[in-house]
Formats: C-alpha cells, structure tokens, sequence
C-alpha cells in the first residue's frame, strides 16, 4: 500500500495528493506536532451556532456570509443552511470566486442577500496564466447573479504585474459599468495573509517576492473605476 507519508532524514512530508485526511497521523504523533484543522458539522449544527449571535445581528442589521474555500464546492449544504437562515429572517451573503457549477450558484440565489463575486481579470488568458484557469465560466456565473437581481459587490483582489495596469483596470470597470451598473466595486490591495497556509500545506506560495500593496496606491485605480461611474472603494 503506497503510504501518504514519508520519513527521512530530512524529517517528514505528506503527498498531499493521496492524503486522504483521515487524521490517524495526528492521532499517533507523540510530540502534538500536527493538528486537524476544522471538523465536519451537520447543518443543525451550524445552524446553533448562528443562533447563538441571534440577538447581535437583529441589533447591528448584520447576518452571516458564507465563504470559502469556495461555497459552491458544498452547494447542497449552503442551500439548506441558506434556507434556515432566510425563514429566521437572517441577513444572507454570499463571498465566491465564481468558479462553479453555475446550476448550484443559481439554486443559491433566491437565499441570499448579498453577493460579493470576485473578478480577478477580464483577459480569460492572463486568467489562465495566474489562476490555471479561463475566465469565461466565471464571468457567465456573473451574469446569472446580475440577471438574479440580487444586490452584487464585485471584489477585486489588485495584485501588482497582474491586475493594476490602468487598462486591466479600465476593462473591468467597463466590463461592470455595461453588465452592473448598480454594482458596488471594492478593490483588494494585495496581502500575504494566505502565504502561512502554503508553508503549513508544504506547498511553495507563488507569489513569494511581491511585496504587499498599501492601500492608499489604489486611489489611481479606483479614480479609473469611478470613471465609469461606478461606486467603488478600497477595502481593507
Ligand atoms: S491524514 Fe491519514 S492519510 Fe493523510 S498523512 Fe495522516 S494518516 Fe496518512
């Protein structure tokens, strides 16, 4: 049986690949140098845990997003944990890169509030290049939630060299203002908050020589998106 991990002088790596997460690793280490992260909840168990704050959202008008990893990867599980919320009258959002079955995606939206959908490049081969992706289901998925209806934040993580060009800014602000023009933009300056899971997951984080942007570099781009009078701010 090939075994998942391997020990050597060097110290111990996982093939992630055929990790099968069982945990009996974590189990078995004798110095709790490893650790499962999260755990499998039933929806009514999620669900007790929104009622807990019950009180909070009714006082601040707040509610509760589903995020990610990506939602739609458990589609039926937020369809009916959606589904709870909206008959308690809680406040629904929606946080997705887009990149889904956009069947689900539909299924989720008359459960939802709010959308924040993110658009990281309109050119699908630069979208290759950085994502290993195109972008043509993304942005069909979309045009499914503008045709929804349902009020939409479209987010835009600015990453330098890939995406803060004034003219990729420019297209996709054109892209918005003829698709969404009711649409709110929030532009995302580049962190490395996600760099500490690469180095937990053994995995080389791509990006590893950019420097994170300030957020005050992005008032040229958002003056690019204003321009197309669309309503944008830099989110932090
Ligand atoms: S979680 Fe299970 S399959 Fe993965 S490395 Fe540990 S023991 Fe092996």
């Amino acid at each position: 049986m090939v075994s998942a991990i391997t020990v050597t002088e060097d110290g111990v790596s996982i093939d992630r690949d055929i990790c099968t997460r069982c945990g009996k690793c974590v189990e078995a280490c004798p110095n709790d140098a490893m650790r499962m992260m999260g755990s499998e909840m039933s929806v009514d168990e999620v669900f007790a845990e929104i009622e807990r704050d019950m009180d909070y959202y009714r006082d601040s008008g707040g509610g509760v997003t589903l995020s990610g990893g990506e939602v739609l990867s458990q589609a039926e599980f937020a369809l009916a944990l959606l589904r709870r919320c909206k008959d308690e009258g809680i406040h629904t959002c929606l946080d997705t890169s887009g990149h889904g079955d956009t069947a689900k995606l539909v299924s989720l939206l008359p459960y939802v509030d709010l959308v924040y959908f993110d658009v990281k490049h309109l050119d699908p081969e630069v979208h290759r290049t950085v994502t290993g992706h195109t972008n043509e289901l993304i942005l069909r998925n979309l045009a499914s939630v503008v045709a929804s209806g349902v009020d939409l934040v479209v987010r835009v993580p600015v990453i330098p060299g890939v995406n803060d060009s004034d003219e990729a800014v420019a297209a996709m602000a054109q892209h918005m203002a003829s698709l969404a023009p009711e649409a709110k933009i929030h532009l995302l300056p580049y962190h490395r908050l996600g760099s500490a899971k690469y180095v937990m997951l053994d995995r080389e984080y791509p990006l590893g020589a950019l420097a994170p942007l300030p957020p005050d570099a992005l008032g040229g781009a958002r003056g690019i998106v204003e321009s197309y009078g669309m309503d944008c701010e830099v989110a932090v």
